[in-house]
């Protein structure tokens, strides 16, 4: 479905829980967040006829996102029905990689095309600090498998945090030279929840080329992410600019959360409960959302925060 200012919707980020196994500090209170009422929640039978729903608007890509989708019991079902959807050519799915060593292959064999996996950092004691709880080696034991899995790609997401990572850029990039994985960077977003970070937190990813001074610029671009390459990788490094400059005018995605409510926006507080409709009211649902996409969100920064009600793991990404 084409949108009010032209943008064409092909791409629905489905969240499946808010819970996670992790606490990452830009994302998630340390505390994890109350487990709702089952009822509350979206269940497999609606997400599916939500996935329909999409895909009779137009809908082809679906990213299974969270909280941290793995920790969710049914998720190689959600991720079987949802792939089998007439119409969906690509399931893909982001995660935090601790459980791919066992679920990476099932994933594959359910419908998974492609992962994208979030990894922040390759010093164990940062890892520990940023995750509040995670292990490094099990995030790389996860990656490893995912790599023998057979996926159409696998790419590591590492939010850019001045003061935390920024040294690493090069380590992080490096390992497109080792691994056949696109390494996106991303700039880190003021989003509810995660207001300790100070100004030097946010930093542009035009400082990650400066420390990537070997990197060549690719033709086009992968979704939102702008394409570099270092001589002799095997994958690309991306840069993704939420902040620096945004890339509203090629939006085309919605968001649907685990409690059920339809996100026109990342960014705003908009949202259209489809708890308990079936699928022809989700329909008219999503035709509405789409419809009540902005131009685009406003400025954001450490002082001009997202106007999204939800902390991040409670959208998906
Ligand atoms: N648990 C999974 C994971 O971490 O990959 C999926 C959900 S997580 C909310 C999705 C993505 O959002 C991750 O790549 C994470 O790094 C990113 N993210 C979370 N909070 C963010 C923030 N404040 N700014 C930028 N990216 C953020
Ligand atoms: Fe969990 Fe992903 Fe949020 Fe980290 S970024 S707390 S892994 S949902």
């Amino acid at each position: 479905m084409i949108d009010p200012y032209g943008r064409n919707i092909t791409y629905l980020r489905l969240s499946v829980t808010e819970l996670c196994d992790l606490r990452c500090r830009y994302c998630m209170p340390a505390e994890g967040v109350c487990k709702k009422r089952h009822e509350d929640m979206l269940t497999e039978d609606e997400m599916v006829a939500a996935v329909k729903a999409a895909a009779r608007l137009g809908i082809t890509k679906i990213r299974v996102t969270g909280g941290e989708p793995l920790v969710k019991p049914n998720i190689l079902s959600i991720c079987r029905r949802v792939s089998h959807v007439q119409g969906i050519r690509e399931t893909v799915l982001t995660t935090n990689a601790l459980r791919l060593k066992e679920l990476a292959l099932p994933l594959k064999e359910a419908g998974v095309r492609r992962v994208n996996i979030s990894l922040d950092t390759l010093d164990a004691d940062k890892y520990a600090y940023i995750t509040r709880r995670g292990r490094l080696e099990d995030a790389l034991a996860g990656i490893g498998v995912a790599l023998s899995a057979g996926f159409d790609k696998v790419k590591i997401n590492a939010v850019l945090i001045g003061g935390f990572n920024d040294s690493e850029v090069p380590a992080l990039a490096e390992l497109t030279r080792v691994w056949p994985v696109d390494v996106r960077f991303i700039e880190l977003m003021p989003m509810p929840g995660n207001e300790s970070f100070g100004a030097e937190a946010y930093m542009p990813c035009s400082e990650v080329l400066k420390k990537l001074p070997d990197a060549v610029p690719e033709e086009g671009h992968d979704g939102v992410a702008r394409l570099y390459r270092l001589p002799g990788a095997l994958g690309n490094v991306g840069l993704i600019s939420p902040l620096s400059s945004h890339f509203c005018a090629e939006c085309n995605r919605i968001r649907l959360t685990a409690d059920g409510h339809l996100k026109p926006c990342l960014h705003s507080a908009e949202e259209i409960c489809i708890k308990g409709l079936d699928e022809e009211g989700v329909l008219d649902a999503m035709k509405k959302a789409i419809a009540m996409k902005p131009r685009q969100h406003g400025a954001l920064s450490e002082k001009e925060k997202s106007l999204s009600a939800r902390a991040m793991n409670r959208v998906g990404g």
